[in-house]
């Protein structure tokens, strides 16, 4: 390590630089226009706007599954366009974790093992410590009595739950999360909120989460804002403002 890190601040994990998406199916569909962000080690950051404005695209863009129309996205410092193949499916298993609004766990697995498969798929079997590593993380979670179960057994809150610790199983720098309390009620919306929240504290992970909710977004350390294809910074103390008059209004 050289001098330069002792003063240098914290690593920047995601940037993007003039990320253009267009898709080109029967109608040509224009989202993102010229998206610059950077996202720094162990940050959260909320992304909110309207449905169809394009927070899944950029999503998927950053997380390597789907390429943008123009311009670069740098994960942890490496321009993913560089990237062969076999490059993408490593950053997407070891660098990042991805949790959606349907947790996509395997009905035929158990929690636990659901929880391994980002190891299994890296390296064949997960070791005495990486077991006990995640089996420590979903006790944490509050799912002790749950790891043997498979997620048809579990509520929705509790397979989110799962679904979030597979997501930091490899210990990725980076957690994607696309409306992760989208499919739940609001008090288990709260429950996995609020332990991505610590999980981010705790391990310094930084968390880029697609929100519909604007309480949810004002709990995160910056808010992103898509509109007409371009993303603003929202100034959170403006944004609390809108959250309690909205909550006064109802
Ligand atoms: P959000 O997540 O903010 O609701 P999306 O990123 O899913 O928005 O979609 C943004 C826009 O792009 C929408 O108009 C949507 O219809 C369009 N879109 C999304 N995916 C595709 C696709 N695969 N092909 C064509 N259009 C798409
Ligand atoms: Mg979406």
């Amino acid at each position: 390590m050289g001098a330069a890190a002792i003063a240098s601040p914290k690593p920047i994990v995601v940037a993007t630089r003039g990320l253009k998406k267009t898709y080109f199916g029967k109608v040509e569909t224009p989202v993102l226009h010229g998206i610059d962000i950077e996202v720094y080690a162990g940050e959260f950051v909320a992304i909110i706007g309207q449905s169809g404005s394009g927070k899944s695209t950029l999503l998927n863009i950053l997380g390597a599954l789907d390429v943008p129309t123009e311009g670069t996205v740098l994960i942890d410092g490496v321009d993913i366009a560089t990237l062969s193949e076999d490059g993408l499916a490593d950053l997407r298993n070891r660098v990042i974790g991805f949790v959606f609004q349907f947790h996509y766990l395997l009905n035929e697995l158990s929690c636990l093992e659901n929880v391994l498969t980002p190891i299994t798929i890296a390296r064949g079997e997960a070791s005495e410590e990486e077991k006990s590593y995640v089996a420590a993380l979903l006790d944490r979670v509050g799912l002790a009595e749950q790891i043997h179960k498979h997620p048809d057994a579990m509520s929705g809150g509790q397979n989110q739950r799962c679904a979030i610790i597979r997501a930091l199983a490899n210990q990725p720098k980076i957690v994607l999360a696309d409306e992760p309390t989208g499919n739940l009620d609001s008090r288990s919306g709260n429950e996995v909120f609020n332990i991505m929240r610590e999980m981010n504290r705790e391990k310094g992970v930084a968390f880029i989460m697609v929100t519909h909710d604007d309480r949810l977004a004002q709990e995160a350390d910056r808010i992103l804002a898509i509109e007409d294809g371009w993303v603003n910074e929202v100034d959170k103390r403006a944004h609390r403002m809108k959250v309690l008059s909205s909550l006064s209004d109802s």
